[in-house]
């Protein structure tokens, strides 16, 4: 028999295999390639191989210590090679858990290959099997209001494949809706998928599930486990033991024989965007996996990305809105915009913000200032000379970080120690310049000493399971003033917090990317959304010097959908998506020059590629030319017509694989940073 096997290698063909034992779709093998040995998948068995005999090798084993993947990831892992144009190896590979790819562990035991490390995954998993589900009394449902009963009595009701935009405010209860609709999926026997978009959020639900269905089996899969759990978590989704996965985006690829329903909350959350090796959206990836599936998919969010929105417009999505919060005293939060164009700032705040802290303080309740920028000061200046930290190897400055007297580059991770004087002149007064959540935090702690102030970003949290505890500190109740990055902004229900700063959303406003307004209108709105979420009214405010641009007016009067409105005639005009589909290029190399050379050869051949219906834009320097000494250049690509790009990019693509030179180079279709 021939075996057609995926290999996680460049190639873009399945590899052949001679085998003369036993074996099925989707069991692992293990092979020799070159002078490797390494884990395929057997894609397909066949009689005759195209191979001369000669060049054909044997497989080395079978592995049935696994239950084969099914048809049906095959097929969603075909659809995502294709779509985002990688070899199926390459991308289905990867989605296995890395214990699982280990040819090493293996030894023939009385003609078996057997891995220890399998062995004891299996006993575990029998332990777990055995261990009845703590079922404490299930915890209380509320009682929903109208348009919640809605939204769930029209899911209920949908039948075979469905895609809803469950557009609802922060805090309106979107997530009692999910979790009525899982119930109905969990006692029909089916298996249910819910991706959130950051780790931290995790064990959040996981607790909330855990109180509402005592007697589900929960898995989680993100990428904070350690290799031996990740396999663990993976194998009871893909053996069907588990009845819940919550994952982060790569849960999405996890093999679930009854999946039932995928809930994608916060869908428009750009994590969900894979960066690197597969560069695939988790959220587009569920839609079409529903959809192959032929079940429903709740794409959740209180400030929709405006592919889904158009998508709703269309028809195509079944939009459900909440408009109201869920808890009957909770209001929306009163949002103001302090303008800073000529005002005196005292390390970054105006006098009203520090007035409205204050006034937190003293009645008790929590304060957060979101700032988006960690470290102490984006950059170390010379007065004397105009000498900026730079980082020797990206086209960045570096990060200065006061606890631990150093400079850091965010971009490579290089690091050094502050100089004693500028090196360009000599002077020894190197003052740091603008400001990250290090400093707002030291003046925060100077001007309320009496209130206990917590940072919570990458470097606070950078020990295992210290952000968990740092969160939980602020649920109960042991920290005034939280200062904090993108991590806080998402998701999390403190009850106690009404006031919530922005010292400068300015950053993001002029930005050359076209997302920038909606990525900080949904930013803003989600961040805006932790005050008030109980009782007590809350409020935000948010520093600017351009209070006039639209995007202040939108939030300030809680209007998403007329946002939204502007943004999409704005794009409309513009040929963006999600009025057109967008492909980049990106090439690496030594130089600025190869890289660009190389996009060049590329631009020529899409003429013999056929590239009729797709516009291929000049070459350029990314915007951030150097990072790790590697320089970086773009091509972009458009089309109105996804098929048009879709057929056009195989053809471009292997044309590509002809080019020699001594770049390396990646496509990545629908970027969401061009
Ligand atoms: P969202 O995810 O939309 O921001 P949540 O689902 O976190 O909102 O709900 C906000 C709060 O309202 C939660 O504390 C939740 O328990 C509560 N809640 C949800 N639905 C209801 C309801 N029908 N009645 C009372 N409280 C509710
Ligand atoms: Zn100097
Ligand atoms: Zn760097």
């Amino acid at each position: 028999m021939i075996l057609k096997l995926a290999l996680d290698t460049p190639l873009p063909d399945l590899i052949d295999y001679r085998w003369t034992g036993e074996a099925r779709i989707g069991q692992r093998a293990i092979v020799p390639w070159g002078r490797q040995t390494v884990m395929g998948l057997v894609v397909e068995c066949v009689e005759h191989s195209d191979i001369e005999p000669a060049r054909l090798k044997d497989a080395i084993a079978v592995l049935d210590d696994v239950a084969p993947l099914d048809a049906e990831w095959f097929r969603l892992l075909r659809f995502a090679a294709g779509y985002y144009q990688r070899p199926l190896g390459e991308v289905a590979l990867p989605a296995i858990p890395a214990l699982l790819r280990r040819c090493g562990a293996y030894r023939r035991v009385e003609g078996r290959p057997l891995s220890r490390s399998m062995t004891a995954l299996r006993n575990r998993l029998a332990k777990a099997a055995a261990r009845p589900p703590s079922a404490d009394s299930a915890s209380s449902v509320p009682v929903m209001n109208a348009e919640q009963a809605d939204a769930c009595a029209r899911i209920e009701a949908a039948e075979g494949f469905t895609a809803f935009l469950l557009h609802g405010i922060t805090g309106s209860g979107k997530t009692e809706v999910y979790m009525h609709a899982i119930k109905a999926l969990l006692s029909r026997g089916r298996q249910v998928l819910v991706l959130v978009p950051e780790i931290n959020l995790t064990p959040q639900l996981e607790q909330l599930f855990r109180g509402r269905f005592p007697l589900a089996r929960l898995a989680s899969l993100h990428s904070g486990l350690a290799d031996g759990e990740r396999a663990l978590q993976w194998l009871v989704a893909h053996e069907g033991q588990a009845d819940i996965v919550l994952g982060t985006r790569m849960a999405v690829l996890a093999p679930m024989p009854r999946l039932g329903l995928i809930v994608v909350d916060e869908e428009h959350d750009p994590s969900y965007k894979q960066q690197e090796g597969l560069r695939y959206s988790a959220r587009d990836l569920a839609v079409v996996r529903a959809r192959q599936a032929g079940i429903g998919v709740i794409l959740g969010s209180a400030t929709p990305s405006l592919e889904s929105w158009v998508q709703a417009q269309r028809g195509k999505y079944t939009k459900l809105a909440l408009t109201q919060r869920a808890s009957t005293d909770a209001q929306l939060p009163l949002i103001r915009v302090l303008n800073t164009e000529r005002v005196q700032l005292d390390h970054g705040f105006t006098l009203a913000m520090r007035e409205a802290i204050g006034v937190r303080l003293a009645r008790q309740e929590q304060v957060l200032i979101f700032h988006n920028r960690r470290g102490y000061a984006p950059v170390l200046s010379c007065g004397a000379c105009g000498w900026l930290s730079p980082c020797t190897r990206c086209s960045a400055h570096t990060v200065f970080h006061k606890n631990d007297g150093r400079l850091h580059c965010h971009h490579c991770g290089w690091e050094v120690r502050v100089p004693r004087a500028c090196p360009d002149c000599g002077n020894v007064d190197l003052a740091p310049l603008g400001r990250g959540t290090q400093r707002v935090e030291e003046a925060l702690a100077s001007w309320y000493p009496a209130a206990r102030v917590l940072r919570i970003d990458r470097d606070s949290t950078r020990r295992k399971g210290s952000a968990p505890a740092m969160l939980a500190a602020v649920h109960a109740g042991d920290v005034d003033i939280l200062v904090g990055t993108q991590m806080v902004a998402k998701g999390h229900d403190f009850r106690n917090l009404t006031l919530v700063g922005v010292i400068d959303a300015d950053s993001a406003l002029f930005s050359a990317d076209f997302r920038a307004a909606e990525r900080l209108f949904a930013n803003l709105m989600q961040v805006a959304g932790r005050a008030g979420r109980a009782d007590k009214p809350g409020e935000v405010l948010i520093q600017t010097r351009f209070a006039r641009h639209p995007v202040f007016a939108a939030l300030t009067s809680h209007d998403y959908p007329r946002f939204a409105a502007g943004q999409i005639s704005d794009r409309r005009a513009a040929g963006l998506p999600p009025f057109s589909h967008q492909v980049i290029l990106r090439a690496e190399a030594k130089t600025i020059d190869l890289a660009l050379a190389f996009l060049v050869s590329a631009r020529e051949l899409a003429a013999s590629a056929d590239a009729t219906g797709v516009v291929l834009y000049d070459p350029v320097p990314m915007s951030m030319v150097r990072i790790a000494n590697v320089e970086r250049a773009q091509l972009l690509l458009e089309s109105s017509s996804r098929p048009a790009l879709q057929a056009f990019l195989p053809r471009w693509i292997s044309s590509l694989r002809g080019l020699r030179s001594r770049v390396s180079w990646h496509v990545e279709v629908d970027p969401l940073e061009i």
